[in-house]
C-alpha cells in the first residue's frame, strides 16, 4: 500500500524525485521486513524487539534491488547520483542482481549479489572433524592446525588500549567522540583480518572435505563468556562455522554439528575416560595411544558426526 503512494509523496516532497523510485520501495521492504521478524519473534521465546525507527544517523545504506546501477571499469554509475570510482576488489561472477551502498566509517562500500551457476560437485571421499581453540582457531582431526590472523593477538591489545581511552573521556565531549571513532575503526580491522581468515580455512576444508564436522557451540554454551579476549574467539569460531557451511552447501557438501561433551576426556582409540587438565597438552592412554590433545578431540568430534 505504500509503494503505491509513493508518487504522491513525490508530488507533495519534490526531493524524492531525486532518488531512483526502487531504492525508496527498499526501504519499504526493509521496513515490511523489520515488521515480519518481530511478528516471527513474538511467536517464539526470543526477545521480540519492536522494530527501531532509522533516522539519517541510523540509516547506512541504501539498495538499488534491480536496476539503476552499472559497473563499468573503475566506476559505477548510480541512476540519479551519478559516476563513481570505486576500487573493485575481485572480479564479478555472474549476473549483478542487487547493489547496496553502504556507509561504515566515514567510508563507503558496494555490495554487489550476483547469480551464478551452480558448481560441479567434486566429491573427495574424505571426511574430518574440526576442534575449535584459543591458541590455534581450528585443529583437524587429520593433525592439520588453523592459527588465528597474525595480527589478531597485536589487535587485540590496542583494542584494550583504545576501551580504556574511550571509558576514561568525559561523557558528550569530542574528546571521546574521537576517541570512539577510533575504537570503531579498530573493531573494524579485527572484524576484516577474522574474515579474511576464516573465508581462507573454510575455503581449504570445503575444497579438501566432504563431509565436516564442528561442536555444537549452542552445546557447549559459551555465549554468557564476558571475558573479552574469550568473545573475540567465539565470534571467530561461528564465523568459521558459518561460512564453512555456505561454502558446503554450495558445493554439495555437508557440515555437521555435534555434542562436544567430553570429546578432550575420551580416548579416540580405545574409548577410555583420561582425565587431563586444561594445562595437559598431550593425550595420552594407557591403550598405548597418545596424540596432541586436540588432535584427539577433533577426531572424537569426527566419530560423533560419523555416527550421528
Ligand atoms: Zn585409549
Amino acid at each position: 500500500m505504500q509503494q503505491n503512494e509513493l508518487p504522491l509523496v513525490k508530488q507533495v516532497l519534490p526531493e524524492y524525485k531525486e532518488v531512483h523510485s526502487q531504492v525508496l520501495q527498499d526501504v519499504l521492504k526493509r521496513l515490511d521486513k523489520a515488521f515480519q521478524n518481530f511478528f516471527r519473534r513474538l511467536g517464539t521465546n526470543d526477545k521480540a524487539g519492536f522494530p527501531r525507527y532509522k533516522g539519517k544517523n541510523r540509516y547506512h545504506s541504501f539498495t538499488y534491488p534491480q536496476s539503476g546501477f552499472v559497473i563499468e571499469g573503475d566506476k559505477l554509475r548510480l541512476s540519479k547520483i551519478g559516476n563513481i570510482r570505486i576500487n573493485l576488489h575481485r572480479k564479478l561472477v555472474g549476473e549483478p542482481k542487487t547493489c547496496t551502498i553502504i556507509r561504515k566509517n566515514d567510508k563507503y562500500y558496494v555490495a554487489l549479489v550476483c547469480e551464478v551457476e551452480k558448481p560441479q560437485v567434486t566429491l573427495t571421499n574424505k571426511v574430518v572433524g574440526i576442534d575449535l581453540g584459543v591458541a590455534h582457531l581450528a585443529i583437524t582431526s587429520d593433525g592439520e592446525f588453523f592459527d588465528n590472523h597474525k595480527y589478531l593477538r597485536k589487535s587485540e591489545k590496542q583494542l584494550k588500549r583504545l576501551q580504556r581511552i574511550v571509558s576514561k573521556r568525559k561523557k558528550g565531549s569530542n574528546r571521546r567522540r574521537k576517541a570512539v571513532r577510533l575504537l570503531a575503526k579498530k573493531h573494524e580491522q579485527i572484524a576484516n583480518q577474522r574474515k579474511d581468515r576464516n573465508h581462507k580455512i573454510s575455503r581449504i576444508l570445503v575444497d579438501r572435505y566432504d563431509l565436516i564436522v564442528f561442536e555444537n557451540l549452542n552445546i557447549k554454551g559459551m555465549t554468557k563468556n564476558k571475558h573479552l579476549a574469550k568473545s573475540i574467539h567465539e565470534v571467530a569460531w561461528r564465523q568459521l562455522i558459518e561460512f564453512t557451511t555456505y561454502k558446503a552447501e554450495n558445493a554439495g557438501k555437508v557440515v555437521k554439528l555435534v555434542d562436544p561433551r567430553n570429546t578432550t576426556q575420551i580416548c579416540s582409540s580405545c574409548g577410555a575416560i583420561v582425565k587431563k587438565t586444561l594445562a595437559e597438552r598431550e593425550h595420552r592412554c594407557d591403550c598405548g595411544y597418545v596424540a596432541h590433545r586436540d588432535v584427539n578431540s577433533a577426531i572424537n568430534i569426527l566419530k560423533r558426526g560419523l555416527s550421528a
